[in-house]
């Protein structure tokens, strides 16, 4: 039968080691990625819905590779996971970030209430020595922890949650916000989110998207909105495109907003840029 079918098992092969190829490529390339200055992050709006102001960015990761060009933070940070190599370049994305956070404040455009928002990967949060780090980052770059908010989903907490919980608690020692991303896409088990410190939970885009300004196209947000409010959190929903989406956001009393609609992710002369304008949406 093997033989038969001989042609189609070698073509399949030979894509497995295609992609095996690429990933140990993209592993040996992101080795170098920092020091060849090729990482730099992106700085996307997170907007007030009541009020219209910005209260914070959300930092991406962007890779502009020397030979190749952009390469996704879709391809890279799973490799970057699955090697370990987040951990160090997630070490660096947090001091960029806080240190841009930083810059802004001394030179007066951003207030104290502005947040930085790091993304925090499942094998980022499970280092012994998170918390150290953190800390000696903080310290680093004089950032005050309240202006800083991590991301993180609930797989990275449902992996181990006693571990987790000592985590968070010792964020919410330091007043470091903590953000459910992609909420309603993974466990969603209803029961850890009265355990744990989380201050917001954010929608994630596949939720949004599907928003059109029918109620029929509701589906869970309404809920998720009700259930975090009822537990004393925030909501924010990533992914608003459109202006029907945003008004039904509104409609159900979701708090803040992030998504092309706004503004795309900018570069940090964009996001400064933006931060002059005193902007206003
Ligand atoms: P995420 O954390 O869920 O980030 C949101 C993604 O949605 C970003 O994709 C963002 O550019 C995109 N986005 C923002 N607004 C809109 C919109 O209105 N419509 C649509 N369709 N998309 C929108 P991006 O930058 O490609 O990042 C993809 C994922 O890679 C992130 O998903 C996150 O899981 C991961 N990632 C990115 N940067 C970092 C990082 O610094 N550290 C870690 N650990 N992961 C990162
Ligand atoms: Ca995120
Ligand atoms: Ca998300
Ligand atoms: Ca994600």
């Amino acid at each position: 039968r093997a033989k038969k079918q001989g042609n189609r098992y070698q073509v399949f092969d030979e894509t497995i080691h295609q992609k095996a190829l690429q990933t140990f490529q993209i592993e040996t390339d992101l080795r170098k990625a920092i020091s060849l200055n090729e990482l730099k992050l992106n700085y996307q709006p997170i907007i007030d819905l009541k009020t219209g102001k910005l209260i914070g960015f959300e930092t991406l990761a962007r890779w502009i590779h020397t030979h190749r060009g952009f390469i996704s933070p879709n391809e890279f940070i799973p490799v970057a996971e699955e090697t370990g190599l987040i951990v160090p370049i997630g070490y660096w994305i947090l001091e960029e970030a806080c240190q841009q956070l930083k810059a802004w404040q001394i030179s007066g455009l951003a207030d104290e209430n502005l947040t930085v928002n790091v993304n925090l990967s499942a094998r980022q949060f499970s280092q012994v020595d998170l918390i150290e780090q953190i800390d000696q980052i903080l310290e680093k770059t004089d950032l005050n922890s309240q202006a800083l908010k991590f991301e993180i989903t609930e797989s990275a907490i449902m992996e181990n949650q006693q571990k987790a919980q000592k985590i968070l608690e010792q964020f919410r020692d330091r007043q470091i916000q903590i953000c459910l991303d992609d909420f309603g896409t993974g466990y969603s088990s209803l029961s850890y989110l009265d355990s744990f410190s989380i201050d917001t939970l954010k929608i994630d885009k596949s939720f949004t998207g599907r928003l059109d300004g029918t109620p029929e196209q509701l589906g869970l947000v309404p809920v998720i909105i009700n259930i975090a409010h009822h537990m004393g959190m925030d909501v924010v929903a990533e992914g608003v495109e459109t202006e029907a989406q945003l008004n039904q956001l509104k409609e159900l009393d979701c708090d803040f907003g992030q998504g092309y609609f706004f503004a795309k992710p900018l570069d940090v002369e964009n996001a400064t840029k933006l931060l002059e304008s005193s902007p206003q949406w």
